[in-house]
């Protein structure tokens, strides 16, 4: 997605261990425009794919999936981070450990908002070794729901998440994928188109 690639390359800075920072239009604050835009691309792109949930993860995923949830007209749930669950009974959990905070959290949702028959869109802001979006397929499997696809706003390509949403046989659509970083210069696949 142009718009998103041109905000990359006006906002983002590179950071040590291949962490982009986004924090201007992503991660702190918001920019709805572009969130809109990318909710738009995300509903056309999975139009056809009977979903009936999106699910992400908080806090920066709920932006993206909230816009998509706007324009597909279905429920948007996000897996709360905790740093050990207790009462479990209600929950589905997964744990997942944070490429950028280097620690592990689980992640829940509430069994009331997940079932057998939900055919679900995971939702997230980057995918970086897919620890995040197992965690979700965890989730899933946990409640029998279907993963109609996943669709993430950055992908940084070279790293293994890609392969780990291949191997799980579902959708992948990312509207930035970045091949690599050259320093603080960010290049991506559609550089190549
Ligand atoms: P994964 O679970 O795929 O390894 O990493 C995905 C999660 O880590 C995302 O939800 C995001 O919060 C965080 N993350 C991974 N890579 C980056 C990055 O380059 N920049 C930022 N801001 N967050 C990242």
């Amino acid at each position: 997605m142009r718009a998103l690639e041109q905000r990359i390359l006006k906002d983002g800075r590179v950071l040590p261990g291949e962490v982009l920072k986004v924090d201007g239009f992503l991660n702190h604050q918001v920019d709805p425009d572009l969130m809109f835009a990318m909710g738009s691309e995300f509903a056309q792109l999975f139009r056809e794919a009977g979903v009936t949930k999106i699910l992400t993860v908080e806090s920066s995923g709920i932006a993206p999936a909230v816009m998509t949830g706007l324009q597909l007209h279905v429920p948007v749930v996000f897996a709360r981070k905790h740093k050990s669950v207790t009462l479990i009974d209600d929950l589905y959990t997964a744990e997942v450990y944070s490429y950028t905070k280097k620690t592990s959290n689980h992640i829940s949702i509430s069994k009331k908002f997940l079932s057998a028959d939900d055919k679900v869109l995971l939702i997230d802001d980057f995918l970086a070794n897919g620890q995040a979006v197992q965690g979700l397929f965890d989730i899933c499997d946990a409640a029998k729901a279907t993963i109609a696809g996943v669709g993430i706003v950055i992908e940084k390509v070279f790293q293994s998440g890609h392969q780990l949403v291949e191997d799980r046989g579902v959708q992948l659509e990312s509207l930035a994928q970045i091949t690599s970083f050259d320093g603080d210069r960010v290049h991506f696949a559609s550089e190549n188109d």
